[in-house]
């Protein structure tokens, strides 16, 4: 948890991390996750998180916990 100026509460609010899964360009049969896997899988991207999924297509949003308002994260590059 961190506080953060909300522009919705337009005050500073509690403000909690959330991962999301980006939508994949393949399907949601068996079939399409195998392809994506392997696509995955060749493509080197070996850093897959325990949750699943890679980091190619995690997104980090920071939640309001006062309006529930996601702001998108994804700037954390210098912790890298
Ligand atoms: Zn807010």
């Amino acid at each position: 948890m961190s506080n953060r100026f909300c522009d919705k509460c337009g005050k500073e609010a509690q403000h909690k991390e959330v991962m999301k899964q980006k939508p994949s360009k393949y399907g949601k049969s068996r079939k399409e996750q195998f392809k994506a896997f392997l696509d995955g899988f060749f493509s080197g991207s070996a850093s897959s998180l325990p949750g699943g999924g890679s980091l190619e297509v995690t997104d980090r949003y920071l939640v309001c916990t006062r309006c529930g308002k996601h702001t998108l994260e994804n700037h954390g590059l210098e912790f890298q």
